[in-house]
Parts: C-alpha cells; sequence; structure tokens
C-alpha cells in the first residue's frame, strides 16, 4: 500500500484501541474521514480527537460471497454504517453473535467500538463495532 500519513496515523489510533477523529484546530469540526483540509473552513491544521466510540448503526450489510479481491478469506463478513455520538460516520465491520451470524443487528440499534489486536488490524484499517442490546 502507498504511504499516506492521514490513514496510518487512524491505523496506528486502532492498533492502540484508540477510535480516532481527525478534528480541525482552526474551527473544531470533526472530519470522517480524514482529509488534507478542513471541509468546513478549509484550514490545514488537523488534528485527532479520541472519540467516546459509542454510536447508531445507521445501516449494515452481510457480505455472504462476492469479496473484493483480498477479502475472501474474511467471508462471511458484515459492513455497517455508523454514526457516532460525534456526528461523523465511518463504515465499520461489525462483530458476529454467538452463533456466526448478524441476526441481531438492526438498522438504529446502539452500537459500541471493539479495540481489537494490533494483529487482526494490520491488513486493513476498519474499525469493529458491537450492538450493545445483547448484554
Ligand atoms: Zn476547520
Amino acid at each position: 500500500m502507498s504511504h499516506n500519513p492521514i490513514r496510518d496515523e487512524f491505523r496506528a489510533g486502532l492498533a492502540r484501541g484508540e477510535l480516532l477523529v481527525q478534528k480541525c484546530n482552526d474551527c473544531g469540526g470533526l472530519n470522517m474521514y480524514p482529509r488534507h483540509a478542513c471541509p468546513h473552513c478549509q484550514s490545514s491544521s488537523l488534528g485527532w480527537q479520541k472519540a467516546s466510540g459509542r454510536g447508531v448503526l445507521h445501516s449494515f450489510t452481510v457480505l455472504r460471497m462476492g469479496a473484493p479481491i483480498g477479502f475472501e478469506a474474511d467471508l462471511p463478513y458484515a459492513l455497517g454504517v455508523v454514526k457516532l455520538e460525534e456526528g461523523v460516520q465511518l463504515l465499520t465491520r461489525l462483530v458476529p453473535d454467538a452463533n456466526g451470524d448478524w441476526d441481531s443487528y438492526a438498522c438504529d440499534v446502539p452500537v459500541e467500538y471493539v479495540p481489537m489486536s494490533g494483529d487482526s488490524i494490520a491488513c486493513q484499517s476498519a474499525a469493529w463495532f458491537r450492538h450493545t442490546s445483547s448484554k
């Protein structure tokens, strides 16, 4: 993969168990995904804020076949769009239920960030989430 300092910073946060959201040092706006200039004020002075990790599942899909190249061995897996309580959205991986499926997931359920070990995110920069109503 090509060198990408912004993506690397996000991924390094995941490896530490932290979900990072880019924050503009000038206007305080939050950006997800991270970029080189603030979409609110065009500032290039951008930092990071640790997100709470809490949010709501906006939509999700379970992939059973037809994975992108490089992800075939992961099948089946679920991708979800999570809206964080900070107001930004990101594409995430969803932790399966105990039976290995995602039957208990539904749109608008509360979800939380699940820190993963560095190994499991080594080849991808996705954050993992699970819904919080099952516990
Ligand atoms: Zn800004």
